[in-house]
């Protein structure tokens, strides 16, 4: 249980799942935000004005499905590291899940590494697709890995070396 262990539950997960039919059009955010706290930058970010907040700042986010392009901008935005992006119609195979990070070293393109889970065991080494910094002023990266599909909505995090 999340205010536990940190862990969602899969009903909260169920709550911000995108649709198989969303998930076939293009890549899109998840925010896995589950507490009721008083924090907006994802919604200040999107330049889709895809992340709604009712009625007020302490409500959990929401994403319009049909407004999100999955551009990732509010990856790094989200101070909670609550905000992932996932690509389905990546490959026939392989879907793309962009995470963010903080920790050093931060791992270069095509630089496998570990992929974990919400509770931080491993699923397997994957190839990343694509780093991204946040900018200047704001040291959390994006890291875009490729995963087999089925197991694009259980990596949520890496490990970097042995
Ligand atoms: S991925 Fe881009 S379009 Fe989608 S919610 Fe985040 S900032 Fe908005
Ligand atoms: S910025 Fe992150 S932690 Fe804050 S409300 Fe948005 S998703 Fe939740």
């Amino acid at each position: 249980m999340l205010i536990k262990d940190g862990i969602p539950t899969a009903e909260d997960l169920a709550s911000v799942c995108p649709s198989e039919e969303r998930l076939a059009k293009g890549p899109i955010a998840i925010t896995e935000c589950f507490q009721n706290i008083a924090c907006n930058p994802c919604t200040k970010a999107c330049p889709q004005h895809a992340i709604s907040m009712e009625p007020d700042i302490n409500a959990l986010p929401k994403v319009d499905p049909d407004k999100c392009i999955g551009c990732r901008v509010c990856v790094a935005k989200c101070p909670g590291l609550a905000i992932f992006v996932v690509d389905m119609t990546y490959s026939e195979e392989k879907a793309l899940v962009t995470i963010p990070y903080e920790f050093l070293p931060v791992p270069a393109k095509e630089q496998m590494v570990t992929g974990l889970n919400r509770s931080g065991e491993e699923l397997g080494s994957f190839k990343v697709n694509r780093v991204t910094s946040g900018g200047k002023t704001n040291m959390t990266w994006m890291i875009t890995l490729e995963v087999p599909k089925n197991l694009a909505m259980e990596v949520r995090n890496i490990r970097v070396g042995v």
